[in-house]
């Protein structure tokens, strides 16, 4: 138990940020403004929740636990929807508060972080930034350049709809319990025209590339290629890690004309 008498539950991920330090660097970085629409995934004791309402008018919070919930309704100039972010429609809360866009944050439960990223695409086009502390091992594949270890499904399919930085590295003491693991902080900022293609598709496309990481893409993409007739320029004597987003990208988009056609 911590000061404030909460049991951190394992099953949700509770490390609670305790570091004043990190804390106000992680409030720089987002720099909220009074008027921002703003959504903290996971805000827990409130170590965010706290700054980021001296700086905002309002701020809406998405909380599981119903314990931390009860306290956070406590709070003024707060709504608190406590519900499973992964079950949450963002778009239609962005609707339902007559918002053309919102930032999101949150310091996320690193069990489902990867879960709520790709739930959070689906709702994209009512994101104006993300700001999420994360394990550091996954903000470097969410930034990972081609060719690297790092690099992978995650990368391709968010750095598509995203512009991203890694701002702040984080060490476990910065938390209450400890993480046992680096966490860091990544900013998202959705393209204003991001590349044309079907979400599914492009995942479909993804998924197969990686699925064997280690082999040549002729085993894996180029027998899915095989199977939908693509005769276009592709090199498929490569590896998945070798070959850039805007090369998947081009290759979704004459796949799925191909589909249609
Ligand atoms: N924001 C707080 C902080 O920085 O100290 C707490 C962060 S803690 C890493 C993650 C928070 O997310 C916890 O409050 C936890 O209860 C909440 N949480 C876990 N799973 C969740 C889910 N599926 N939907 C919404 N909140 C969740």
């Amino acid at each position: 138990m911590n000061a404030s008498g909460h049991i951190a539950r394992k099953r949700f991920g509770q490390h609670f940020l305790t570091d004043v330090g990190v804390i106000d660097a992680l409030v720089r970085g987002i720099d909220p403004q009074p008027d921002d629409a703003m959504v903290e995934i996971g805000p827990g004791l409130s170590a965010l929740t706290q700054p980021l309402l001296e700086r905002l008018q309002h701020l809406h919070v998405i909380e599981i636990d119903r314990d931390l919930a009860a306290r956070l309704r406590r709070m003024a100039r707060i709504t608190v929807h406590e519900a499973d972010v992964l079950t949450v429609d963002i778009t239609q809360l962005a609707r339902s508060l007559n918002l053309a866009s919102l930032r999101v944050v949150g310091n996320l439960p690193y069990n489902i972080s990867t879960p709520i990223l790709f739930h959070l695409l689906d709702h994209v086009d009512v994101v104006l930034d993300q700001h999420f502390m994360l394990q550091k091992e996954v903000v470097d594949r969410i930034v990972a350049q081609p060719s690297t270890a790092a690099y992978g499904r995650l990368s391709v399919m968010l750095q598509w709809r995203y512009e991203m930085d890694s701002i702040l590295d984080v060490p476990p003491e910065a938390f209450d319990p400890p993480p046992k693991v680096d966490s860091a902080v990544v900013r998202m900022r959705p393209w204003a025209t991001p590349v044309a293609v079907p979400l599914a598709h492009l995942s479909e496309l993804v998924k197969v590339a990686f699925s064997q990481r280690r082999k040549l893409l002729r085993h894996t993409l180029g027998r899915w290629l095989e199977q939908r007739g693509f005769a276009g320029d592709f090199d498929v004597q490569r590896r998945a890690e070798e070959v850039p987003v805007a090369q998947y990208l081009a290759l979704a988009i004459q796949t799925q004309n191909k589909a249609q056609a």
